[in-house]
């Protein structure tokens, strides 16, 4: 996407933000193993975000020149009166995109008031498509459940609808070419995610690490690629399937330095500000939106600052015994 002219949030780097990720809940129907442990600790609803909260936020980042913003979680869908959000930032005079990311899981329900809401894109995260795999990932998924969301979502006509997939060795690697296959038949995209290493997790992320150069060189082999110049400023880079309308996506936190075309922050469901997703940089928003509830002077003030903060690049290793970072996916929104 093209920076903003009038984008007033350009870090000590000369990046330009103008993509914020709000993790509306940490809360999830779903306990993937790579994202959550078996027995979370979710937070209690007074120091969670209010949909107000979060509305009134997302309008100050788009009068700084925020023209692109993903709602995600822990799961976005489950929070009671997610609708009204996606209502009120879908009316905001000069954002271009408001896309979502999910599980799936409330799609059969939400799809088409989320599209009546202005969302344009939705990423829906599916990492097998056997039942029992799925369920053995998820915890608590159930696949027909998420399949009849993504019908629900090409049925209600999204302009791109996404899959996103975690490979994990010896557990859906074997799955690689039947997920992509599964994507070319419902003309749809999908990208893959390589692991990373955020919160405490119940097993060693090194062992099912897979790498997408590694996925690459397998998909080479049975489809023709042609590398697309798409980028979205952030870690993924696309390949074209010839003759076909889908884009497979490589999102490479490890293998890519993206960080220098970095333009994007993202704010948790406590209403921290991350600066990077790799990186412990952060300010509270929260006690500003509490203390001053009608003036936004104070915010702004706040959120212009930080971007003096906004570290360089992420600093990921896989073969740290302890997670690079402590805090989970859910938690800071993926
Ligand atoms: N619940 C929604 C979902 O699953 O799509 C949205 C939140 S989830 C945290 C967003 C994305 O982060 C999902 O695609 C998930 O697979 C990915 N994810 C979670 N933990 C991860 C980790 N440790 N490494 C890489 N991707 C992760
Ligand atoms: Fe829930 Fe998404 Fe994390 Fe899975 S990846 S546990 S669906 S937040």
């Amino acid at each position: 996407m093209k920076p903003s002219d009038t984008n007033l949030l350009t870090d000590q780097f000369g990046r330009v933000v103008n993509y914020i990720r709000l993790s509306i809940t940490d809360r999830c129907d779903f306990r993937c193993t790579y994202c959550m442990s078996e027995n979370m600790q979710f937070l209690p609803r007074d120091e969670v975000l209010s949909l107000e909260e979060c509305a009134r936020l997302v309008k100050v980042f788009v009068s700084l020149g925020v023209s692109k913003v993903r709602i995600t979680g822990g799961e976005p869908l489950v929070r009671k009166n997610a609708l009204w959000l996606f209502d009120e930032i879908g009316k905001l005079n000069g954002l271009n995109e408001l896309v979502v990311t999910t599980n799936g899981s409330q799609l059969a329900k939400q799809a088409m008031a989320l599209k009546k809401a202005g969302v344009r894109r939705i990423n829906i995260s599916i990492d097998s498509l056997n039942a029992d795999k799925f369920k053995q990932i998820t915890r608590t998924g159930n696949l027909e459940q998420v399949l009849a969301g993504l019908e629900a979502s090409i049925h209600a006509g999204f302009r791109g609808i996404k899959i996103n997939t975690v490979l994990m060795r010896g557990i859906n690697d074997d799955e690689t070419a039947n997920l992509v296959q599964f994507a070319i038949d419902k003309k749809i995209d999908i990208s893959f995610i390589e692991e990373m290493p955020l919160g405490v997790v119940d097993h060693a992320r090194e062992s099912t690490f897979v790498s997408n150069a590694d996925t690459l060189s397998l998909l080479q082999s049975k489809y023709s690629l042609l590398p697309s110049t798409e980028t979205t400023g952030g870690p993924a880079r696309y390949w074209r399937v010839t003759d076909t309308s889908t884009k497979i996506g490589f999102i490479s936190p490890h293998s890519h330095n993206f960080c220098e075309s970095c333009n994007r922050v993202r704010i948790t469901c406590k209403g921290e500000l991350y600066l990077c997703l790799g990186q412990e940089d952060k300010i509270d928003l929260m006690p500003l939106l509490r203390e001053h509830p009608i003036d936004d002077a104070p915010l702004i003030a706040a959120i212009l600052n930080s971007m003096a903060i906004k570290p360089k690049g992420h600093d990921f290793d896989l073969r740290r015994a302890e997670p690079s970072i402590v805090r989970f996916m859910s938690h800071t929104g993926g």
